[in-house]
């Protein structure tokens, strides 16, 4: 999906569920790592999360959601999340409760055998190569139960 898709799929859904016109922009961010979307409180712009855009009903629901945000804020209130007004308007349009977090896949995680710092990896470090970068030590795998 493109980001002019995007843009045409949040203008879409604006004024079927919020009988609002979105003014601003929507795109895709490369860098959004955990979280689905955001509401740019100061320009409002949307930004979503491109693995969003595997599941279109995840994708609607997220899409929903920063739209909550974006025209509470816009009709001057705060647009968070626990609000009376927040609740009221995402339940009538079926937006996701919560901007879903995507936990990125680490398999491994590392702890310093000096200083106890951790670091969680997707693929198996060499630990005779790799030592701990704050204090030098030597890099443990943890049991995988520990995080
Ligand atoms: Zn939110
Ligand atoms: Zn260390």
């Amino acid at each position: 999906m493109s980001n002019l898709e995007l843009q045409q799929l949040v203008e879409k859904i604006s004024y079927t569920f919020f009988n609002k016109p979105f003014q601003h922009r929507a795109y895709f961010n490369q860098r959004l790592q955990t979280t689905g979307g955001r509401y740019h409180l100061r320009s409002h712009d949307i930004d979503i999360n491109p693995k969003m855009a595997d599941s279109i009903p995840n994708l609607t629901g997220i899409i929903k959601h920063e739209l909550v945000h974006y025209h509470l804020h816009l009709a001057g209130y705060s647009g968070k999340h626990n609000t009376p007004e927040f609740k009221h308007l995402l339940q009538q349009v079926g937006g996701s409760r919560y901007a879903p977090r995507l936990t990125k896949n680490y398999r491994y995680c590392y702890q310093c055998s000096d200083c106890g710092r951790q670091y969680n990896r997707q693929r198996r470090l060499n630990v005779t190569k790799y030592v701990c970068s704050r204090c030098r030590g030597r890099l443990v795998l943890l049991p995988a139960a520990k995080f």
